[in-house]
């Protein structure tokens, strides 16, 4: 049976990276970029002020002070969005608003506050330094530089710097389309009437939730019988997907035949198992050239899987850096005890919280894999190796399971 880290290996080593597409800016937010972005323009586009003061020739005010004013003339008014007409000559100044170009020959301003004016005159009373409270163009961003490269996702700040440069489309990664098949002759869909025996088909909306949140477009489909027929002819349905995923089916049961009919159908079997809990039993295989996670029926599991494997492959497949596909890890500190009396490295929901600069890691009391409860508040997970104990205050290893919400 391969290790977790073995078996994510496996299946990023068979996921490719989709073609790229143009979308409008507005809809940037959250995709990976599909090309290097080169700024065509300097920004600030010309040198402008900081400040609303008076743009002044440093060598007029060097000397400054309180007791010693320079005294300059004002020779105009330069409001944001114009332009002065004026160079300065010795001893003038103008007025001058926050984000106005500077008018030439003027080097330095002078905020308001270290001034005394009347409508054509104005004193200086500090001198400061050449240059001060001046943004010279370019300073921020300058033409010709890389500002972005492909593989960083758009954040707002990547979308104002995008803004910035006028780039009202863009060219970003593809993101991967998913089918979600949930088999099972127990599941009822949740507008249904649940009859004994039945139970509510939950994995269908949890998966697609995921995989909303991580940037794929889940497309759900109606629950499959137990049948080998009919589960076969929902995969045939589905063969237009990026990635297929079923849950349940695949572990060692009578109706489990979900990997039969893979067999049947010519997949390549990368695994069927991994040493984990939840999530143990798992089949990953490729059908054509299309990648198939068969998760465990269990919700939890299912949940749990899509983090360790699917999450990764959707991540590869949208043009993520390959040393940000899986969760991030971080050493942490237990907040209670945690025992692991199994033969498989346990992998415990926990809720984090940064106490004392350390993440602190809660674990539930029910971690049962048909226990949804056990995913609430979970924005992390603690790593439990077989038959290992931990007392709270121990140093743990943990996953970090970022936010959902996007
Ligand atoms: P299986 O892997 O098919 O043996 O299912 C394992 C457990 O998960 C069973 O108790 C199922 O009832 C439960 N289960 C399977 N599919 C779902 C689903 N779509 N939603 C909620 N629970 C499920
Ligand atoms: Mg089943």
């Amino acid at each position: 049976m391969l290790s977790l880290p073995e078996a994510q290996e496996e299946v990023l080593h068979k996921i490719r990276l989709l073609g790229p597409e143009k979308v409008a800016l507005v809809q940037a937010r959250g995709r990976v970029l599909a090309e290097n972005v080169v700024a065509d323009r300097d920004n600030p586009p010309y040198d402008n002020s900081a400040m609303d003061g008076y743009a002044v020739r440093f060598e007029d005010v060097r000397a400054a002070s309180p007791d010693a004013p320079a005294a300059l003339e004002i020779i105009e008014e330069i409001a944001a969005g114009s332009i002065g007409r004026r160079a300065l000559g010795p001893g003038q100044a103008s007025r001058i608003m926050t984000g106005a170009p500077l008018p030439e020959r003027a080097d330095t301003v002078v905020p308001i506050e270290d001034a005394r004016s009347t409508s054509t005159r104005v004193k200086i009373l500090v001198a400061g330094e050449k240059g001060d409270h001046v943004r010279p163009r370019g300073d921020d961003i300058e033409a010709g530089a890389v500002v972005l490269t492909a593989g960083t996702c758009c954040d707002v700040g990547e979308i104002g710097l995008l803004a910035a440069l006028q780039r009202s489309s863009i060219a970003v990664r593809k993101r991967p389309t998913v089918a979600i098949l949930s088999t099972g002759d127990e599941l009822v869909d949740i507008d249904d009437p649940l009859p004994p025996g039945k139970i509510v088909n939950s994995n269908s909306y949890a998966l697609a939730e995921l995989c909303h949140a991580h940037g794929a477009v889940p497309l759900i489909y109606p629950i499959i019988r137990d049948s080998k027929a009919e589960i076969r002819r929902a995969i045939e349905d589905v063969s237009h997907a990026d990635f297929i995923l079923s849950s349940g089916g695949v572990s060692v049961g009578d109706y489990d035949f979900v990997k039969e009919v893979l067999e049947e159908m010519d997949a390549r079997f990368l695994f069927w198992r991994v040493a984990m809990k939840p999530g143990k039993p798992l089949l990953f295989c490729t059908l054509g050239d299309r990648p198939y996670f068969g998760l465990p029926g269990n919700p939890v599991s299912s949940i749990m899987s899509f983090l360790q494997f699917v999450r990764p492959a959707i991540r590869k497949a949208s043009g993520f850096p390959a040393d940000d596909l899986l969760l991030p890890q971080s050493a942490g500190v237990a907040g209670n005890r945690m025992v692991n009396g199994g033969d498989r490295p346990n992998y415990l929901r926990a809720h984090l919280e940064l106490v004392d600069g350390q993440l602190r890691a809660t674990t539930r009391p029910g971690q049962g894999s048909h226990m949804l409860t056990s995913m609430l508040g979970a924005n992390g997970v603690v790593l439990l190796d077989a038959g290992q104990v931990i007392e709270e205050g121990d140093a743990v290893e943990l996953q970090i399971i970022p936010p959902f919400y996007t």
